[in-house]
């Protein structure tokens, strides 16, 4: 299946909320989902009905493009989720969250989790000293990411971890900016995804 190439703005506007795909471009007034809020296309300004189904499908959509998974991926972190112990729809936010690319984005070492994919299959990364490039590499507590020697010079990661210790770490992170490198504490609970997704009716779209 094929990689979505087309304009990141318009994932947001299809689904009628700000999915931060575009890094530092989200957080002022150039936003497309804030400046049209309405869907992308000739018919985009049209109310269509929404049924039970219709939501179902925006909710799954919408956590599948923040994370930038396709469809297949998804369905497996979905059984795998499904598999585990506790709340399936909590079960598979966490295997989102524990993503590489997730991490490396959410450690600030980019800008969004496109780039951060970039980052991990160009071999700028390290999981516990050893180099990893697969951006759905899952990570487990008490995992250490580092960035390699080599790429700590690059100016556009310097330039990402100064806007984002602006924003803050996620509390399930630690991050150690003289080493460049991030330390997975805990995995995350439902509390720490503080993204508004109604996981509960991505379940049952699934369960039809
Ligand atoms: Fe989405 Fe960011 Fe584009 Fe806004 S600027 S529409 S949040 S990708």
């Amino acid at each position: 299946m094929a990689r979505y190439r087309g304009p990141a703005c318009r994932l947001c506007r299809r689904e009628s909320t700000k999915l931060f795909l575009k890094g530092e471009r989200c957080y002022t007034d150039k936003c497309a989902a804030e400046r049209r809020q309405y869907a992308p296309g000739q018919h985009g300004q049209r109310r269509a009905k929404r049924t039970d189904y219709g939501d179902q499908l925006r909710e799954k959509q919408k956590l599948k493009r923040t994370y930038g998974v396709l469809e297949k991926q998804f369905k497996n972190y979905f059984e795998r989720a499904a598999q585990q112990k506790g709340i399936t729809g909590e079960n598979l936010l966490v295997f989102l969250e524990r993503r590489l690319d997730n991490i490396v984005y959410r450690l600030g070492f980019a800008v969004s989790r496109a780039e951060a994919r970039q980052l991990v299959r160009n071999g700028h990364l390290m999981v516990n000293r050893k180099k990893v490039t697969i951006a759905s590499y899952l990570v487990k507590s008490g995992d250490t990411v580092q960035l390699r020697e080599k790429s700590q010079k690059i100016e556009k990661i310097k330039e990402a971890m100064e806007v984002a210790s602006r924003r803050g770490i996620s509390r399930w992170l630690e991050l150690d900016k003289d080493s460049f490198s991030g330390t997975v504490v805990s995995l995350p609970n439902r509390e720490d995804i503080t993204m508004p997704i109604r996981e509960q009716i991505i379940v049952e779209l699934y369960s039809r």
